[in-house]
């Protein structure tokens, strides 16, 4: 029973590390303080919670589309 509850704990283990991993990827990069697209100011909450984000809402919506669309298309 023990050497099950082993395994259990280190595969809930190795899925933070994937998770943490991912997210330190996502976190990388300074947010710009303007919309490349619009010129739009970026608002302060969104540059904290999506870092590196380079959009406002409207334009990231945008550009997930299309990133969406060509997903498809492959
Ligand atoms: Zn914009």
């Amino acid at each position: 029973m023990q050497e099950y509850d082993h395994r259990q704990a280190g595969g809930a283990a190795a899925v933070d590390f994937g998770i943490s991993a991912a997210r330190s990827q996502i976190g990388k990069g300074e947010s710009e303080t303007h919309c490349l697209d619009c010129g739009r100011q970026i608002p302060e909450g969104r540059r904290q919670i999506v870092k590196g984000c380079m959009y406002c809402v409207k334009c990231q919506e945008k550009h997930d589309k299309v990133l969406t669309i060509s997903q498809w298309r492959q």
